[in-house]
């Protein structure tokens, strides 16, 4: 086999196609989020983010700046081994204390990111657990789509957010064999929020275990940042909620959270967990100081949800195609790969407005979008040049207004 000529046809294949990613190569300045500068061969230019994970602006607070600080200061670079052999540093065992409390659990696992926590434990779950069936939303991002596919266990698609089809397949399944529903809160993509409530009425009646990835909620929802699982007093029915310390949070890292046992079952035969080597204590230092802090300001999540929804507002009178969400994330369709790569370009070239474009297989294809992620720091004035710029370009390329 002509393996480089297999390479380039792939890519090529990606390019025709026009989802071929390109990164913008950024630098962050701290206390200066949402704008940041980009580094482009013509030269650098300045640029407002509106596509960050980092959705309180968490990456650049103080507090978590000064406790990694401290952190490095006090122990060094990194940990040194895995957790089983050196690498078991106090601010590992602090943060996951903090995390159970978060999510008033009895205890908390960390991973390395969110992605391994969710393909670590789904896959030991579903391997472990003799004839255990996985029932799994259709929308759930990959690392669960891959942890359940690699644990072999009997998979089940329920359709979107559908309760009905969720209890029409549990009921379907043999009454005693063990069973887990895999969930997520708020859907990255289209901005929608699971309910949570009744599918934990489902699985409890049917004896299933629950699994919810809390990725986009954590530190967002609920009046201490639990989540929408807190936000809707659910947190202690679910058998574990999964996490990510480098969104909201500003950091880096994953976890799940559950009982002792469950968790203890997780950190003994968990693999991407027992292999890998822990994440620096100060990224742990800077996660926990960063939980702490949004614990106590819910004013940044109220503020949060008045700019995702100032903004939504905005682009609406502006007559732009926004897909209505109830979360903070605010899409706005383009229908097709090339024109949303070509939207994103412009606007970035020409107004010095971040936003990637988001492509299959991330979402369909024919619902490519720019998904937009207003933060409490984003002001009144960068929403109206954006809505400046959007028009601009919708205008260029003749970009259709509804969606
Ligand atoms: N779960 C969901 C729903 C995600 O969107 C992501 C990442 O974007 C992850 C898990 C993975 O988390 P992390 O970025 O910490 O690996």
């Amino acid at each position: 086999m002509d393996y480089a000529q297999f390479f380039e046809e792939q890519i090529s294949g990606l390019k025709t196609e026009g989802r071929y990613r390109v990164f913008a190569e950024i630098m962050r300045h701290v206390s200066h989020f949402p704008e940041a500068t980009q580094y482009t061969e013509k030269g650098d230019r300045d640029i407002v983010v509106w596509c960050s994970n980092d959705y309180l602006g968490m990456g650049q607070n103080a507090v978590v700046l000064d406790a990694m600080h401290e952190a490095i200061d006090l122990c060094g670079a990194g940990a040194g081994g895995t957790r089983n052999i050196s690498g078991n540093n106090r601010f590992h065992v602090l943060l996951e204390q903090e995390l159970a409390s978060l999510h008033s659990a009895e205890a908390a696992l960390l991973f390395t990111s969110g992605y391994t926590a969710n393909m670590t434990t789904l896959m030991t779950l579903g391997a472990a657990i003799p004839g255990c069936i996985i029932f799994s939303d259709s929308q759930n991002h990959n690392s669960m789509i891959e942890g359940i596919r690699h644990s072999r266990a009997p998979r089940m698609i329920f359709r979107h957010n559908d309760i009905a089809h969720l209890e029409e397949l549990l009921a379907a399944a043999p009454i005693n064999a063990p069973k887990l529903v895999a969930f997520e809160s708020v859907y990255s993509m289209d901005g929608d929020i699971a309910p949570i409530k009744e599918i934990c009425d489902v699985a409890e009646k049917y004896n299933a275990m629950t699994f919810l990835d809390e990725v986009h909620a954590v530190g967002m929802y609920g009046v201490h940042g639990g989540g929408v699982s807190e936000r809707d007093g659910q947190s202690h029915r679910l058998t574990f909620i999964q996490g990510t310390l480098a969104k909201a949070i500003g950091v880096h890292g994953g976890y799940v959270a559950g009982s002792r046992a469950a968790i203890d079952f997780i950190r003994s035969f968990g693999q991407g967990f027992i292999f890998s080597s822990s994440m620096p204590p100060a990224v742990a230092a800077g996660a926990r100081a960063s939980i702490q802090y949004l614990k106590q300001h819910n004013e940044i999540r109220e503020r949060h949800q008045e700019r995702a929804e100032t903004l939504r507002q905005k682009l609406t009178d502006a007559g732009l195609p926004v897909i209505v969400t109830t979360s903070h994330i605010v899409p706005v369709l383009v229908g097709e790969a090339s024109r949303c790569k070509q939207a994103s370009d412009l606007l970035l070239e020409e107004h010095g407005i971040y936003i990637q474009p988001i492509n299959y297989p991330t979402v369909p294809r024919g619902s490519e979008r720019l998904r937009i992620t207003p933060t409490p720091l984003h002001t009144n004035a960068q929403m109206d040049a954006l809505i400046v710029a959007l028009n601009a370009v919708w205008a260029r390329l003749d970009l259709k207004m509804t969606a």
